[in-house]
């Protein structure tokens, strides 16, 4: 399969149907209407609130603050003052047999800040990881996470799309070709937004193979983002894999957005793979990533910070609640003839419309009919038209919204199967 390069907006044709959703907040401001009770199953925004002990910890924090003599509230500017990058650090080194040290590790604003400092450093022209100054590719495997074109393309890299197979799974031919000389990142999300997929052991070792090749090949270094937001949240019994003892040139990103619900609170962090490089370099690299973090951001939000840092590391939200609402609605799509595939983790369902809706927007007025829209976000947002005939439900909301949801596609599907499409045009 071919792989396919996202040119400059300036370079690149409009494409009306690519672009007929452009951002997830559309999908918002089409439902704003005081009328109606929508079912929000869009954003990957966790409705189970925090455990208990991060409340603990904040109050403790929050005590502790109050009754200092000193203010609380400063920059910071001490490397890791409450020792949060030494617990994680040490804590991938229990996971994955690895020797990570506490300064390989950066607290960031969410996973988000994570991928765009290192984008930002690893880009930049002239910065320790630049070999070819002009123009930088960055391959991405789709479905994706729908932010990675807009991070990779504001950091002046060019987005290469590889699709993975008809069952998610990595398709090595495609990645193979789709790597050139100037190929500068590989960007990797297991579990994976939208498909739920996990990438297995035998899947890494295949592809940090075939990357090792490609270096040789063209003598060229391949950075690996390894997006493991997800990480918590899987159906497996033991560890999601990694590629950390696969490929070195290796940051790792995760935050607290979805293993512990706080995903307002924008706290993340990225850990620099120790073998990344030689010394030299990687003291180099270090000092960029955290140049690029100051001017951006500054550094990740202080208090959040301080009550992680409290906090076990293995402290996370309890997915069984997930599991029974991914269950619920798994039951219903199938049902109503869509193809679905049971997610191997995250809370997403990754869906295909059934056989007589076109695409999307043929779905989508039928959805959106009624005094409680159904929203969900299109699948053409997470990597082109190629998946105009999918849909992504999230399904991290209350278990009410579920049953709403199974009600109201058993209805508009099942009921609505004996319509002719110029009755369904009736609904809009
Ligand atoms: N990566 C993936 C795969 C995601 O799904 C998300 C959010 O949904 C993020 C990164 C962003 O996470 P954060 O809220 O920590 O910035």
């Amino acid at each position: 399969m071919k792989a396919e390069p996202i040119m400059h907006t300036k370079n690149k044709k409009t494409n009306a149907k690519e672009n007929a959703a452009v951002s997830i907040y559309d999908v918002f401001r089409q439902s704003a209407d005081a009328n109606t009770r929508p079912i929000n199953l869009t954003v990957g925004n966790p409705n189970l609130p925090p455990p208990l002990a991060y409340y603990d910890a904040m109050d403790e924090v929050l005590l502790e603050i109050r009754n200092q003599h000193w203010n609380g509230h400063g920059y910071m500017v001490e490397e890791d003052p409450f020792g949060l990058c030494k617990k994680i650090a040490k804590n991938l080194n229990q996971r994955f047999d690895a020797h990570f040290v506490p300064k390989d590790v950066r607290i960031t604003v969410g996973a988000t800040g994570a991928l765009d400092v290192i984008t930002k450093t690893v880009l930049d022209v002239g910065g320790p990881c630049a070999e070819s100054p002009d123009e930088n590719e960055v391959i991405i495997m789709a479905p994706y996470f729908v932010e990675y074109v807009n991070i990779v393309k504001t950091n002046g890299g060019i987005p290469v799309i590889v699709h993975t197979d008809s069952t998610f799974r990595l398709d090595f031919e495609a990645i193979e070709n789709a790597i050139r000389p100037r190929t500068k990142m590989i960007w990797i999300n297991s579990p994976n937004n939208p498909t739920g997929a996990i990438y297995s052991e035998a899947e890494l070792k295949r592809l940090a193979q075939i990357i090792a090749k490609k270096e040789k090949q063209y003598g060229i270094n391949i950075y690996v983002i390894e997006d493991a937001v997800y990480d918590t949240i899987h159906f497996m019994e033991d560890e999601v894999p990694s590629l950390i003892n696969l490929h070195p040139r290796l940051f790792r990103v995760n935050s607290w957005s979805k293993s512990l619900s706080l995903s307002g609170e924008r706290i993340g962090y990225f850990a620099t793979h120790p073998g990344i490089a030689d010394e030299e370099t990687r003291t180099a690299l270090r000092d960029a990533l955290f140049l690029n973090m100051r001017m951006r951001v500054v550094h990740a939000p202080l208090l959040q910070h301080r009550i992680l840092a409290r906090l076990p590391v293995d402290c996370v939200t309890d997915i069984s609640y997930y599991r029974q609402n991914i269950q619920s609605l798994y039951e219903a799509l199938n049902e109503c003839g869509f193809t679905v595939m049971p997610p191997q983790g995250t809370f997403y369902l990754w869906a295909v419309l059934p056989f007589e809706f076109e695409d999307e927007t043929d779905f989508r007025p039928l959805a959106m009919a009624g005094t409680e829209p159904l929203l969900y976000l299109p699948g053409a947002l997470f990597g082109g038209e190629r998946y105009n005939r999918c849909v992504r439900f999230s399904a991290c909301v209350a278990f009410e919204d579920i049953q709403r949801a199974c009600d109201k596609l058993r209805q508009l599907i099942c009921n609505g199967r004996l319509l002719t499409p110029s009755d369904r045009f009736m609904c809009k």
